[in-house]
């Protein structure tokens, strides 16, 4: 204690609260963010600052360094928390389905149905020609029936609800049979046999791992299962010695004991997706068509709208649904219903490049590479950086959890620097405004511009000058 005095005084040229928040960049903050989170920055700032004089035990701090240090400490604060939210990100990695990133790109229809009709009162239960309450959304609803051929259609929140919804109602208290091969998890903590059992069914697992046959299911039946479940493995395949019935013969099946065949087909493309090299991607139509009862998929994944998990199939059996106090638990809000409907609108005019994932998806090789060279010359022109850029040939996923077996040809930017290693020019691109996220494979940071739109070039051509 004998120092005791001149860390006090020390303690005393610690700034005020209120000197902090009206210095310039205290002002700035207020400006940004408001009186009251610059006042509870400083605080927390001073909280810090006194800390740290105190354990480091420091003396003979004037003023001007300890205000100047306080500073610096609430500005990169204040930088931290912008940055833990949610943020704009342009997207180089080459995964058209990036979970991590918020999936599906939205379309400008529904970007702008967001904000016409999502945004604002709308008719979400009321229907304009009697002047009452109407069927929720039901113009969305049939937009998923006239594109899938499904008799009736209802909207939740995710695919995962949807699976929930449908096991939870058709599944609770008795014996669901599935297929060994289809006991899957997909990611994001989506696990088959855990939504089975919290659904309150009892799993029957039938086959093996790589072959199941009807006679399999059958069994299953005769011993009093009453519903069949059907899942699409997603992001995983196997391959080579494989079989399972087919899904005709599982509905034949399914009517001859009087029992649901139910399908989660998850990624749920809406087309034929073969000619955009995407070969083993199940279609909700033939689902429908090879006469499922019902079947779920996701409005953020190859759909290419908001999330939203999607139900399709008969009608009695979508209208138990609709009528389940579960509904109401798990129905999605107008946010949501406005930009699916646009979506889809997207797929019934026939003009499905309007949906961001299905135009990336149509990019070939060719034209990314010549977006590639394009935008190579225009970094060079009058650049005098050290930052080189080549372009090279790799592959691109298509990313939430749809066709792991179909990688995508591309054409990357390369980048590297004589003096910073690649993994520093990955730290400067992700922390650029806005972030840019990129890989890195060979000691080289690759950007994809398959997933960048291209109104975005001239900012990633900034950024990327930026590093020097
Ligand atoms: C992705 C997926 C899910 C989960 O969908 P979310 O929309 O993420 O809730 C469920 N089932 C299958 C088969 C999937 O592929």
């Amino acid at each position: 204690m004998a120092n005791a005095s001149p860390l006090t005084s020390t303690m005393r040229n610690i700034p005020s609260v209120d000197e902090l928040v009206r210095s310039d960049a205290g002002r700035r903050i207020t400006v940004e963010a408001g009186h009251s989170r610059a006042i509870r920055l400083a605080r927390r700032t001073l909280a810090t600052i006194r800390l740290d004089i105190a354990e480091n035990n420091e003396r003979d701090l004037s003023k001007e360094l300890i205000l100047d240090a306080a500073v610096n400490q609430m500005v990169e604060m204040h930088r931290s928390e912008e940055r833990a939210s949610l943020q704009f990100v342009i997207n180089c990695t080459g995964v058209i389905i990036h979970t991590n990133l918020g999936r599906a790109v939205l379309s400008a229809h529904a970007r702008q149905a967001i904000s016409d009709e999502g945004a604002t009162f709308c008719t979400l239960e009321y229907d304009l020609e009697t002047g009452k309450r109407g069927r929720r959304a039901s113009h969305c609803e049939d937009l998923v029936t006239e594109l899938t051929g499904a008799e009736a259609a209802l909207v939740v929140n995710n695919c995962a609800a949807a699976a929930f919804f449908v096991l939870s109602v058709f599944a609770e208290g008795r014996e669901v049979v599935i297929s060994r091969g289809e006991l899957v998890e997909i990611g994001g903590d989506f696990r088959v046999p855990d939504v089975l059992t919290q659904s309150g069914a009892t799993l029957r697992e039938v086959g093996t791992t790589n072959r199941t046959k009807l006679e399999d299911y059958e069994a299953a039946l005769d011993n009093g299962a009453r519903v069949i479940l059907r899942v699409h493995p997603s992001n995983y395949r196997i391959i080579g010695f494989t079989a399972a019935p087919s899904l005709s013969d599982l509905a034949t099946l399914a009517r001859k004991h009087d029992v649901v065949l139910y399908e989660d087909i998850g990624s749920g493309a809406l087309i034929d997706l073969s000619s955009y090299g995407l070969k083993d991607e199940p279609v909700v139509a033939a689902s429908i068509a090879a006469g499922v009862d019902l079947i779920t998929f996701s409005g953020d994944k190859l759909v290419g709208g908001p999330q939203a998990g999607i139900i399709a199939g008969g009608r009695e059996l979508v209208d138990r649904l609709r009528r389940h106090p579960l509904y109401r638990v798990l129905r999605p809000g107008k946010l949501v219903y406005s930009a699916l409907e646009a979506t889809l609108e997207s797929y019934r005019r026939g003009t499905i490049t309007d949906v961001p994932v299905i135009a990336m998806l149509a990019l070939n090789k060719e034209t990314i590479r010549e977006r590639a060279a394009s935008f190579r010359s225009r970094f060079e022109s009058g650049y005098s950086g050290l930052l080189e850029i080549e372009l090279v040939d790799g592959t691109s996923a298509v990313g939430g959890g749809a066709a792991p077996g179909s990688a995508l040809d591309t054409v990357l930017l390369a980048l590297s620097h004589p003096e910073k290693p690649a993994e520093s020019i990955e730290i400067s691109l992700r922390n650029s405004n806005p972030p840019v996220i990129s890989r890195i494979e060979n000691n080289k940071v690759l950007l994809d511009l398959r997933t960048v739109d291209p109104a975005q070039e001239p900012i990633l051509l900034d950024i990327l000058r930026s590093i020097g």
